[in-house]
């Protein structure tokens, strides 16, 4: 079975706790190469990693919060301007994803939107519960507890025989367990260090419910101030930016 190799492009929070990159991580396989989340810096660390915009099939995104999204704006304008893309590009999202990005688009780049592009974007609304297929990836989105509106996921992927789990932005639910369950790589959010909040994890609820979470190999990432101050003290492994395994 041949290795998917993931690199976490962006592994910070929405406040750049760290000097890192918002969340976006880059998994290539044999037959795709798509980004998980895509946020405001992400098109920066594309560069900074040498990873080529026109290298990516697929977007996927688990919630339309700036720092898991916003970068899809400067990736559309690079591969207008600059990487002269001609290969079509997917967006796979939350209900209502085609209209958000366009709206963030007019109000960034006015009038933007409408130019002709030479290749074209085909956008997918993930339904919760139902497994997709989207260029050669299984995607079973999962209901993450993070927003009001519940238009939020828990992705779990299936690329060549692996399966990759990100929690997105998430306070404890037990739709991680099925999620992350026997995954190859979970990458799970920990902003939190110990206080309990609903829509976020914490540090200490992970530990607690390792035993649940029944993942080879897991991985925290979007650290909030709190944990991250205590980063040397973390017995599960952290992601950094640039940080890249082979699953
Ligand atoms: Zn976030
Ligand atoms: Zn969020």
């Amino acid at each position: 079975m041949s290795l998917v190799d993931v690199q976490f492009l962006g592994c910070g929070d929405a406040f750049g706790t760290g000097g890192r990159f918002n969340t976006c991580f880059h998994v290539k396989g044999t037959k795709s190469s798509f980004l998980i989340d895509c946020g405001a810096s992400s098109l920066v660390a594309m560069k900074k990693f040498n990873v080529d915009p026109n290298s990516i099939d697929t977007i996927f995104l688990t919630h339309l919060h700036g720092d898991h999204f916003a970068g899809v704006i400067f990736f559309l304008m690079d591969a207008r301007y600059l990487a002269q893309r001609t290969r079509p590009l997917t967006i796979a999202g939350p209900k209502g994803v085609r209209q958000r990005i366009k709206d963030t688009m007019n109000v960034l780049y006015p009038g933007c939107w409408d130019k002709p592009d030479n290749f074209d974007i085909h956008f997918f609304e993930l339904a919760k519960g139902k497994r997709q297929t989207i260029q050669n990836i299984g995607v079973h989105p999962f209901n993450a507890k993070h927003l009001l509106d519940g238009n939020d996921f828990i992705l779990r992927f299936e690329i060549d025989g692996k399966t990759i789990t990100y929690s997105g932005d998430t306070g404890w639910t037990t739709e991680l367990i099925p999620a992350a369950k026997d995954a190859d790589l979970f990458i799970c959010e920990a902003f939190h260090y110990d206080r309990v909040c609903e829509f976020h994890l914490a540090y200490a609820t992970i530990k607690e419910k390792q035993n649940q979470l029944q993942a080879k190999t897991t991985v925290l990432t979007h650290l909030g101030p709190e944990t991250f101050e205590k980063i040397n003290e973390l017995t599960l492994q952290v992601a950094f930016d640039g940080m890249k395994i082979s699953v």
